[in-house]
């Protein structure tokens, strides 16, 4: 429920009757706001009959969320929510992209595309430690060395450091080393690893899972939040469709439609979506058309010798190239890059 308070209702009296919804067994929210105070109260909304809301006098309006995710929902917020990658705000008026390799193979390797990609207005290096892989067979991450290096990657160059957890006991660890958890598409709805995430206050790059509908991902992100943690970054890369000819079927439509319903803010991961090198230059540029708060790009100084992920990889020529075109689409869309 949203509980808009009268013009100039003192924050004493806010608190009280804020008090008295957190009696009734409900999450009670405090937003003040320039002219008037709004409250929410998230929970089993009939037990707040007994407070009498509609006659209470310092109460202008009461209006149901209608929406399944709440905290997350516009409806609660309507202001843009801003999480802090280093010094720069994901969702505010810079276009975000942040780059880097699948998965961090060696100091070397790490380094390389750290370097490559840092001074070209990125704001953070992607990097997996633990790699969610298709096969046992297949390449699965450094583990806890990979943590190493991208703090090292992190001190050299200053780039805030983005990172895949994929088990719940492995969020403190991760913690010391890194500067946002990337939680991915396979991992969507695995509600307890929401749950450890949102229990810290380091941002969490969610991704949409590959089957996932829009509402499931909201909702997954409304776990986080729920948990504690406000700084939830959405990120749609690409669902499986009866289409072969790309790796995935990147929705657009969710973008738009996400920043109409939520006030997170909203990635396109090009690389995932597309699959195909060529493709990931023109859907960047159609993701800042369309609103997108930023994009999150696989590179690599050598793509044919990446250990998972090489054909979706951008060389250092490429990647400058995409940053040269992304510039005019970023700027029509009212961001700075
Ligand atoms: C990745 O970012 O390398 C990754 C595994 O992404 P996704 O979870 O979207 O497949
Ligand atoms: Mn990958």
């Amino acid at each position: 429920m949203i509980i808009i308070l009268k013009a100039g209702v003192t924050e004493v009296a806010a608190k009280q009757l804020l008090a008295q919804i957190e009696a009734l067994g409900l999450k009670p929210l405090y937003m003040p706001g320039v002219e008037r105070t709004v409250l929410g109260a998230i929970g089993d909304e009939r037990v707040l009959q007994s407070l009498h809301l509609d006659s209470n006098p310092i109460v202008d309006e009461i209006k149901p969320i209608l929406s399944k995710y709440k905290l997350v929902s516009r409806e609660i917020n309507p202001v843009d929510t801003h999480v802090m990658l280093g010094n720069h705000a994901v969702g505010g008026e810079r276009f975000t992209v942040i780059a880097g390799p699948c998965g961090v193979e060696s100091r070397e390797q790490l380094l390389s595309v750290a370097k490559m990609v840092n001074g070209q207005g990125v704001a953070a290096l992607r990097g997996g430690a633990f790699k969610p892989r298709t096969s046992p067979y297949s390449f699965q991450g450094l583990g806890e060395a990979g943590l190493k290096l991208l703090k090292e990657a992190n001190q050299l160059t200053g780039l805030p450091t983005v990172s895949e957890v994929i088990d719940a006991n492995d969020v403190e660890l991760m913690a010391n080393y890194i500067d946002c958890f990337q939680i991915g598409a396979r991992n969507m709805q695995n509600f307890r690893l929401l749950e450890a995430v949102g229990r810290l206050r380091l941002p969490v790059l969610l991704k949409r899972g590959m089957s996932a509908t829009v509402e499931e991902l909201l909702l997954a992100a409304e776990y986080i939040v729920n948990a504690g943690n406000p700084n939830v970054i959405l990120c749609e890369r690409g669902i499986r469709t009866f289409e072969t000819a790309t790796r995935n079927t990147l929705d657009l439509n969710a973008v738009a439609y996400l920043k109409r319903k939520t006030h997170l803010p909203v990635l396109v991961d090009p690389s995932h979506g597309t699959g195909v090198r060529e493709l990931i230059a023109p859907l960047s540029f159609a993701a800042a058309a369309v609103g997108a708060d930023g994009i999150i790009v696989e590179s690599h100084l050598k793509p044919c010798e990446a250990l998972s992920d090489g054909h979706q990889a951008l060389d250092a020529e490429q990647f400058s190239t995409l940053m040269d075109g992304l510039r005019p689409f970023v700027h029509a869309a009212g961001k700075q890059l």
